[in-house]
């Protein structure tokens, strides 16, 4: 027996809640919200599957709706389709930047919502298992965070066995918040991937690796490096990500989006652990934020 997807319905007019909970009760569970407050409150504690989610309501409007799911870790990665009578294209480019995944025009005809709810339901079902089985991040299309941890072991024990050096880098994105407050969650998820891309065309070594951790935080794996070689690795990554110009207009350090590294160094031994060289990094990358952001900061070879 399969369980039946959870779709969450938004809109502030009882008839709209009727008509659309009438079209999917057959083959979904219909959860219903008659305001964006009503919304948010089940969405955090029922997690659905999908959302249609209404634009002009009192008090809190969907755009408003949207940009609060995507604040909340819970309800972030949940798909929303906008039904709504706003025709204009505006409206549709300000919800698709905004980081929804579809638009559908008010007054709606059934069979075309029926359609596009299956589509976003499958490509969803589809990118879970893609990054369940591939070790590929779902946006950015480099390793995740599984990934890295099952390398970040075979790399350790490689070290140890030949008394190589091991540098681990984390980068997180300045003021990534702020950036995705100004420009939306649509802009930001491509901004994510440009920097994937930038900090995996600056890895040329063969043996280099880097992963998207979660958010906006990526680690850097260098093998056989040692503290002096990564960190300056480290600093032409900062600098060609800053060099992308990519506008962050709320930023403090720059005008562009810039980024911040904390790394360091160990050849491993069977006295220290992976989690020490992760902690210190994590530390340096502390402290690059409190020193300014937009640097790299790497620590000398631990000893
Ligand atoms: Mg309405």
């Amino acid at each position: 027996m399969s369980i039946k997807q959870r779709i969450l319905v938004v809109d502030d007019e009882r008839f709209n809640l009727t008509v659309l909970a009438e079209l999917l009760k057959a083959d979904y569970t219909v959860i219903l919200a008659k305001s964006g407050e009503q919304a948010l409150e089940r969405a955090a504690k029922q997690t659905p599957d999908l959302i249609l989610l209404d634009i002009m309501m009192p008090e809190m409007d969907g755009y408003q709706v949207l940009k609060a799911l995507k604040m909340n870790p819970a309800t972030r990665e949940v798909p929303v389709i906008f039904i709504t009578a706003l025709r204009g294209e505006e409206d549709e480019e300000k919800g698709l930047l905004l980081g929804a995944v579809d638009y559908i025009a008010k007054p709606f005809h059934p069979a075309i919502v029926l359609a596009r709810v299956k589509i976003h339901l499958k490509i969803m079902r589809q990118r879970r298992l893609l990054e369940s089985i591939a070790l590929l991040d779902g946006l950015t299309e480099i390793p995740n965070h599984r990934s890295f941890d099952e390398r970040f072991t075979l790399e350790w024990q490689r070290a140890m066995r030949n008394k190589e050096p091991l540098s681990l880098g984390i980068l997180d994105v300045d003021y990534f918040k702020q950036y995705n407050d100004t420009y939306g969650h649509g802009k930001g998820d491509k901004t994510l991937k440009a920097v994937a891309k930038t900090i995996t065309r600056r890895l040329k070594r063969p043996a280099d690796f880097t992963a998207r951790y979660g958010g906006e935080e990526f680690v850097i794996l260098m093998p056989r490096t040692d503290a002096e070689g990564a960190r300056r690795v480290a600093e032409t990554i900062c600098k060609a990500i800053e060099d992308e110009q990519i506008d962050h207009c709320n930023s403090s350090v720059s005008q562009w989006l810039t980024v911040s590294i904390g790394g360091a160094t160990v050849v491993p031994s069977q006295n220290e652990s992976k989690r020490l060289l992760f902690d210190t990094a994590d530390t340096m990358l502390y402290t690059a934020k409190e020193n300014g952001r937009r640097q790299a900061l790497w620590h000398d070879e631990i000893r």
